[in-house]
C-alpha cells in the first residue's frame, strides 16, 4: 500500500492531529476533515490520500499496520481516530466468512 512510504515530519503529525477531534481515551476521536467514500477519515498528504486511522495507529504505535492487517474499530466508527479503540488484525482472521 502507498501509505507505508509516508515520511512523517513534525509538522505533518501535527497537521494530522489538528483534523482529529482528540477526547477521553473511551470516546470516539472523529476525523474532521474529508472521508472516504467507505467512511474513513483521508488525510491528504500531496498526492497521497491515507486512511486516517491507519494513520492514528502508526504515529501511536510506532509501527504501521503490516499490510495483510486491517485496522479494527472497537467502536464500529469509521471516521474514529482513537487509538485506545483501534486493533490490528490479519486480514484472515477478520473477514467475513
Ligand atoms: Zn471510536
Amino acid at each position: 500500500m502507498s501509505d507505508t512510504t509516508i515520511e512523517w515530519t513534525d509538522k505533518t503529525i501535527r497537521r494530522f492531529w489538528s483534523y482529529v477531534h482528540v477526547g477521553d481515551m473511551n470516546e470516539c476521536w472523529l476525523w474532521m476533515a474529508g472521508l472516504f467514500s467507505n467512511g474513513y477519515g483521508q488525510f491528504r498528504l500531496g498526492p497521497k490520500k491515507i486512511k486516517a486511522h491507519r494513520a492514528a495507529f502508526q504515529l501511536t504505535q510506532g509501527r504501521l499496520p503490516d499490510d495483510d492487517h486491517i485496522i479494527l474499530h472497537f467502536c464500529d466508527n469509521p471516521p474514529c481516530c482513537n487509538p485506545a479503540q483501534l486493533q490490528s488484525q490479519p486480514v484472515a482472521c477478520g473477514s467475513n466468512l
